[in-house]
């Protein structure tokens, strides 16, 4: 479904992507893992059509990106790191505008869905402006999704939420997977990926280091790879 060759990225004169080789399949739910600078956003970035890369070929769905650019762009879903959402608007007010976007059909039946979806009903129609980081993470997620993307791209979606805007976070990708969805999340969060992730992929400096499925591993070994790999603990 996403299959990366010899992905590079310069910007200012400094190789951020040194080559990066990547192959997902359909339905997969990877973790994109590594030490903060080593590219893992560029990465996604890349992947969500927001910057071009320098050098090497990316396809999803058997299409290359670089000449199919819109249709692709149709069925990408992406959480940036922060999340900007118009803070005027209430959560259904927001989800509806990116549903139009999108050309959603039944747009505020879905954004509603949506809402309920991510534990802020309560809050349909109230002004965001004063949410907390879990609610607006919330809506950034049902956001990203309200068009029903192919493949979810997430850049640290966990990262400073409570437990419980964790869990319901958790519970829309997992409920994202079941519809067939493709994801790759970018995380500090290793116990985040060892728990909703098949599979982990270690990026360091430009580069994929290591790169393997979590099935049938404990959340020990896991634990040990990421700390031998990207905190340096060995
Ligand atoms: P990560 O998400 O793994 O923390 P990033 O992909 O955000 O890393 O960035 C990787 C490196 O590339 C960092 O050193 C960052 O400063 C640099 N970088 C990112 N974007 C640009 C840019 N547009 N111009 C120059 N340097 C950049
Ligand atoms: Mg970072
Ligand atoms: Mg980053």
């Amino acid at each position: 479904m996403i299959e990366v060759k010899k992905l590079t990225k310069q910007a200012d004169n400094k190789l951020i992507l040194r080559g990066v080789d990547l192959s997902i399949n359909k339905g997969e739910t990877v973790a994109i893992l590594g030490p903060n600078g080593a590219g893992k956003s560029t990465l996604l970035k890349v992947l969500a059509t927001l910057i071009k890369p320098t050098s090497g070929d990316i396809k999803i769905n058997g299409l290359e990106l670089k000449k199919n650019h819109i249709a692709i762009k149709k069925i990408l879903g992406y959480l940036p790191h922060s999340s900007l959402l118009y803070d005027h608007y209430s959560p259904l007010e927001n989800l509806v505008f990116f549903g139009n976007i999108y050309g959603v059909k039944d747009v505020e039946k879905r954004a509603k869905e949506l809402v309920k979806e991510v534990g802020l009903s309560f809050f349909l129609n109230e002004p965001v402006k004063n949410f907390s980081r879990g609610m607006i993470q919330r809506i950034a997620i049902a956001r990203a999704i309200v068009h029903e993307p192919e493949i979810l791209l997430l850049d640290e979606p966990h990262t400073g939420l409570d437990q419980g805007a964790i869990s319901i976070l958790n519970t829309v990708i997992l409920s994202m997977k079941k519809k067939g969805t493709t994801t790759l999340m970018v995380t500090h969060d290793f116990k985040q990926a060892a728990e909703i992730c098949d599979r982990i992929i270690i990026v360091k400096n430009g580069k994929i280091v290591d790169d393997f499925k979590i099935e049938n591993q404990s959340l020990g070994i896991v634990s040990e790879k990421y700390e031998l790999q990207v905190e340096g603990v060995s």
